[in-house]
């Protein structure tokens, strides 16, 4: 959040300095103007309220996750640098650990899920299988740091697999709400580099709860579209843009398009409008503002 402005209802966008408290407790500010406001995002809210606030501790794999893993662990992906263009590259953060993987991916030729998995948690070939899945399933006795991480990144690679990897046809209104949020809370990682150290891991945490109140807004409209008006999406998308801008300012119009796409071309909502890059408020490079 930027300190030239006044907190902002993370549903509605209007000015306030109610937040959640049990969340405050644990070093993350969500805002939020009224109890109607909390209480419309609080189904999933809860499940990383508190305690659960800071690392983002999102729900162990659900069924119908653990399944979809099982089945589609073992397909190889092709994948190659053309999809990947020079201009592309260069506009993104060079260090990013998301970049390294693409690297080390395209060198390759080819990936599976499992394989992405066993390498990040430096498990054995057949691990995937024998411990790490059993372990999502089951992450009672994980730190919540690695069970973030680990969740994280086995939903991101089934949702990227699910939709070709690039280019997909995905949008935030199918599989899982947590699945979702790991596919974009993946690309914030990836904006990061690491999150090594508490600082670093409480940023992840904030944006993994505006995305979940993104996304969660995003599907209450999809299923009532009277229910949330746009501005609310628009707002809270803003809010998100401007988190990523936090962690590390956009080093061009470019980069900022290419993030912003990412979501984009997700949700209905904001693919809908069109948005004005301006300065961000109190510091460096650019954000987004939608016009009224
Ligand atoms: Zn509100
Ligand atoms: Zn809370």
């Amino acid at each position: 959040m930027s300190t030239q402005e006044l907190p902002k209802c993370c549903v509605c966008g209007q000015p306030t300095t109610k937040r959640c408290q049990a969340c405050a407790k644990s070093g993350i500010d969500l805002f939020f103007c009224s109890p109607e406001h909390q209480k419309l995002v609080w189904k999933h809210h809860k499940q990383v309220c508190g305690p659960n606030a800071d690392p983002f501790c999102p729900r162990a794999l659900t069924d119908e996750e653990a399944c979809a893993l099982l089945t589609h662990a073992r397909e190889a992906r092709t994948v190659s640098l053309d999809a990947f263009p020079p201009s592309l590259l260069s506009a993104l953060p060079r260090h990013g650990a998301a970049m390294q993987q693409l690297g080390a991916i395209a060198a390759k030729g080819s990936v599976t899920i499992a394989d992405l998995m066993e390498n990040y948690a430096g498990g054995p070939p057949g691990s995937f299988e024998t411990r790490i899945l059993p372990n999502l399933r089951n992450p009672v006795d994980i730190p919540r740091r690695s069970r973030y991480t680990g969740l994280t990144k086995a939903r991101s690679f089934l949702l990227q697999h699910l939709e070709g990897f690039v280019g997909g046809t995905g949008d935030v209104y199918v599989h899982t709400i947590w699945a979702q949020v790991a596919r974009l809370g993946a690309f914030a990682g990836g904006w990061l580099g690491t999150a090594d150290n508490d600082a670093e891991m409480r940023l992840l945490s904030q944006i993994n709860h505006h995305l979940l109140i993104l996304v969660t807004l995003a599907r209450i409209k999809h299923a009532d579209d009277s229910a949330i008006p746009d501005a609310w999406i628009l707002r809270s998308f803003e809010h998100v843009v401007d988190l990523h801008a936090d962690i590390k300012p956009f080093e061009s119009i470019q980069a900022l398009h290419y993030m912003t796409n990412h979501y984009r071309s997700r949700t209905a909502t904001l693919a809908d409008r069109s948005y004005i890059a301006v300065p961000k408020p109190g510091g460096r490079g650019p954000t987004l503002r939608y016009p009224d």
